[in-house]
């Protein structure tokens, strides 16, 4: 049984989950992305996994109701989170009710699968983007259990990963509240795990202490920061080769290059997303701590931020101005990514000849050397560079 075309499907996990016959297990393709496998001696054709596979059926969409910049008013945990924090804000309500979280954390190997919360403790490892292709397991039915048994869930993950808990779902229960952020793609676990290993050679995964957007020393912004063999690292997202592959598109799954989930029409009742540029459009607001974009969708969605709302920082804004900065996520034209011409070439060399192979014949690029020549040199100088290259 086919379920979808290739490059179509996004690893959301909702085929293997809601098969009767348990016929479906997800294996890593040759980039290291989860693809499904039907177990013809298992399957009995009954067409499940088709109908509830999102790329067949797309849930139904929402026009934006509202749109804000959004900063948590609890510090310590703003300073954890990547933008400005709203899963805490949501997920304290939740808990509030007695109900349970969905959301994505870390492993023991760094490898980013879904786990459920209900209380304080089991969110913090949900809050900060772990910048690869997550996992989803048994989220999806772990949650319909919950919603069954008339808990609130929150639910929350990449726009595919929430369209995939809705197919899943028979119904629409009333406790249920979706959030997804605004997904500029997923890049490869292989291709992480590869960047992983030169960088962990010294020291062991668990006191790697790896993070994406580390706000500690730099304010928000984008910050990548591990223990090294001697010292605590830092880069921006130039220097960083994993986090640049990602920036600049060449490790993502195929299915993100038409993603149809990054434009205006929403089906989550709540979409987040980091607010570049905010500073233009509301200077007023604390930038260094981060600042989120936030879109209500639905009445859900409203009914859930009038609750949290004396925990936020909260100005109205225009889509538009969210969309400004953000590399063609949220557009109103249904524009595709390119693929870049040096993905099939990075992903064979990584698979032959490891990340540091891939990365040195493919990363020392002309885009990476404008970027870092923007970055790091006085404007002055650039100017002079420039006209000595001319
Ligand atoms: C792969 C990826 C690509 C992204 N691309 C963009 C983009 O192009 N533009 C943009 O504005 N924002 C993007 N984001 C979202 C952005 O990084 C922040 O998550 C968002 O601004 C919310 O920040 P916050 O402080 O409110 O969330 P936090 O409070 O830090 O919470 C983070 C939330 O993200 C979820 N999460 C983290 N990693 C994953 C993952 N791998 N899979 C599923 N769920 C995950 C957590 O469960 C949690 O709900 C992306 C995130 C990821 C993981």
């Amino acid at each position: 049984m086919k379920i979808t075309e290739r490059d179509a499907c996004t690893g959301c996990g909702a085929c293997a989950q809601a098969c009767p016959f348990r016929a479906i297990v997800f294996r890593e393709d040759e980039e290291g992305f989860p693809v499904p496998e039907v177990q013809e001696d298992k399957c009995k054709n009954c067409g499940m996994c088709r109908k509830v596979c999102p790329a067949v059926n797309p849930p139904q969409t929402h026009a934006i109701q509202k749109a804000y910049a959004a900063q948590l008013r609890d510090r310590d945990a703003l300073g954890e989170s990547t933008s400005g924090g709203l899963l805490t804000a949501f997920a304290r309500e939740v808990f509030r009710k007695g109900g349970a979280v969905y959301g994505c954390v870390w492993d023991e190997k760094y490898t980013a699968v879904f786990r459920r919360a209900e209380n304080e403790e089991e969110l913090k490892g949900m809050r900060g983007s772990k910048y690869v292709s997550s996992w989803t397991g048994n989220a999806y039915k772990d949650a319909e259990a919950d919603l069954e048994a008339g808990k609130t869930v929150l639910f929350t993950g990449m726009p595919c990963q929430v369209a995939g808990l809705k197919n899943v779902l028979k119904k629409d229960y009333p406790g249920l509240i979706t959030m997804a952020f605004l997904c500029g793609g997923a890049p490869s676990p292989l291709a992480f795990r590869a960047y992983l290993k030169t960088i962990s050679g010294k020291v062991p995964l668990k006191e790697l202490d790896f993070r994406f957007r580390d706000k500690r020393e730099h304010g928000a912004g984008v910050h990548i920061t591990y223990q090294g063999a001697h010292k605590r690292v830092c880069e921006t997202y130039i220097s960083n080769p994993y986090y640049f592959s990602f920036y600049t598109k060449v490790i993502l799954r195929l299915s993100c290059y038409h993603c149809p989930y990054r434009y205006r029409d929403r089906q989550e009742d709540i979409t987040v997303g980091d607010f570049w540029g905010v500073e233009k459009h509301h200077p007023e607001m604390d930038v260094r701590a981060g600042v989120s974009a936030l879109l209500v969708n639905t009445q859900k969605g409203a009914d859930l931020l009038g609750k949290v709302r004396d925990a936020l920082e909260l100005t109205e804004t225009r889509p538009e101005d969210i969309a400004g900065e953000n590399n063609l996520t949220l557009t109103d034209e249904k524009k595709i990514y390119r693929i870049p011409a040096i993905r099939k070439g990075f992903f064979e060399t990584l698979k032959s000849q490891g990340w540091k192979a891939a990365e040195h014949r493919y990363l020392y690029n002309p885009t990476r050397f404008k970027l870092w020549a923007k970055e790091k040199m006085p404007r002055k100088m650039l100017v002079l560079l420039k006209k000595y290259l001319r």
